[in-house]
């Protein structure tokens, strides 16, 4: 039997196996994130052997170094921006991830986001709900097809490449890509062009859609610069980290019209949001629930789990990420 700590409340499912598994777990019973000083006060408390942690945890060396006898931290999601990998390298700690189970579900939100914001429909929800419809206009509340229009996928890995898939099929659309590699397997699924460099892609898209990791080299991937060399009637959509893009710059391209549109599941400094944000019309904004459906948070909560199994029965898990 070994020691589990959980940082918030999961899906029962993960925390069912864990239990089945012979170990004893503990789950944080806050309603929140906890703060940095609440996480080393809880791995104070009991020498746990692993942790199951979330992306809202800044897991960085003090904090591994709270629980010494866990050498694996399971992390509840496929990113996993929120570990410092070169202080648990230095001390032997395993990380894992949950990718694959939510790819499905994220590229379906990110589709819808893009709907929802070429089609206004927040917006005419607002309208309709302000008593301001009057009856049947020609030219209320136009919104842009998909037929025809060109998607630009930048990052197109798991997540990327399921949007890309079905921006084709579902909609006929043409899609363009950048990525750090070429995507054969993407290429082989669908017609679609890689191109060399993100700028190509924001100059030609007329939505683009962000599937990158959070690193250093994708913080502020989408800049100032890189939203004026976008179509004036581009939409940007952001599923992936909310640093990837500059938050303010955006506000600033939203209110300027320099870009039409923008749908946004994560932001800068969540849960905050950047000033104005909120105020425009032509933003659709949610609050990181892109993998937030029931059969997936259960699945994630399952491979989490799993994960922490394998690393405590001396087996390899199989998400390792470090
Ligand atoms: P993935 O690793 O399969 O795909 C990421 C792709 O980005 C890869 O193909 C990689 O080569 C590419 N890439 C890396 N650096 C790049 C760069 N500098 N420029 C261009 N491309 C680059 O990951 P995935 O499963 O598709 O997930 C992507 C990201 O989505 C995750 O890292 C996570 O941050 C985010 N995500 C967000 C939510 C949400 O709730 N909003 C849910 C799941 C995942």
């Amino acid at each position: 039997m070994a020691l589990v700590f959980v940082t918030r409340k999961i899906p029962d499912i993960g925390i069912n196996l864990l239990r089945a598994a012979g170990h004893e777990v503990d789950v944080s019973q806050k309603d929140g994130v906890l703060t940095r000083d609440e996480l080393l006060t809880a791995l104070d408390t009991k020498p746990y052997d692993a942790v199951l942690s979330l992306l809202t945890d800044t897991i960085d060396g003090d904090v591994f170094d709270a629980a010494p006898s866990a050498k694996i931290f399971a992390n509840y999601a496929v990113g996993y921006n929120n570990i410092d990998l070169d202080a648990a390298r230095e001390r032997g700690v395993t990380i894992t991830n949950t990718p694959g189970v939510l790819t499905d579900t994220v590229a379906e939100y990110a589709l819808s986001l893009i709907l929802a914001t070429a089609k206004c429909i927040p917006e005419a929800d607002r309208f309709t709900r302000a008593g301001k419809y009057d009856g049947w206009a020609p030219e209320l509340l136009l919104g842009s097809d998909m037929k025809g229009k060109t998607l630009g996928v930048l990052g197109a890995g798991r997540i990327g490449s399921g949007v890309a898939t079905r921006a084709k099929k579902a909609f006929d659309m043409d899609v363009i890509y950048y990525d750090i590699k070429p995507n054969e397997h993407l290429e082989k699924e669908i017609d679609c062009t890689f191109k060399e460099t993100v700028d190509e892609v924001l100059k030609e898209a007329d939505i683009v859609t962000v599937h990158v990791p959070l690193l250093e080299s994708t913080t502020h991937l989408i800049n100032e610069d890189r939203l004026a060399m976008m179509k004036e009637g581009a939409i940007l959509i952001n599923t992936s980290r909310g640093p990837v893009v500059d938050e303010k710059a955006l506000v600033k391209a939203l209110k300027d019209k320099v870009i039409r549109a923008a749908g946004l599941d994560v932001y800068e400094d969540e849960p905050a949001l950047a000033k104005g944000l909120a105020d425009l019309d032509n933003v659709v904004i949610t609050p990181h629930i892109a993998s937030a459906t029931e059969e997936t948070r259960g699945k994630m909560s399952e491979m989490a789990a799993q994960n922490v199994i394998d690393h405590l029965a001396g087996d390899t898990p199989q998400n390792v990420v470090s």
